[in-house]
């Protein structure tokens, strides 16, 4: 099972989790980013081998 994650995609390379971001963390807050106050994007953490993909997919290496 991979794990939903939400990440900045700007300068900060912010990750928070499901739970963080249903709690209200719904964007980038780092003063120096360069996608500051831009929604975060939902990816998924692969658990085997750690990279993250906007989609939830079987995939090789
Ligand atoms: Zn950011
Ligand atoms: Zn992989």
């Amino acid at each position: 099972m991979n794990t939903p994650v939400y990440v900045c995609k700007g300068s900060c390379h912010a990750k928070v989790s499901e739970e963080q971001y249903n709690n209200g963390l719904t964007r980038c807050g780092a003063i120096d980013c360069t996608e500051k106050n831009q929604p975060f994007t939902k990816m998924y953490e692969f658990v085997e081998c750690y990279e993250l993909l906007e989609e939830d997919v079987p995939h090789n290496h």
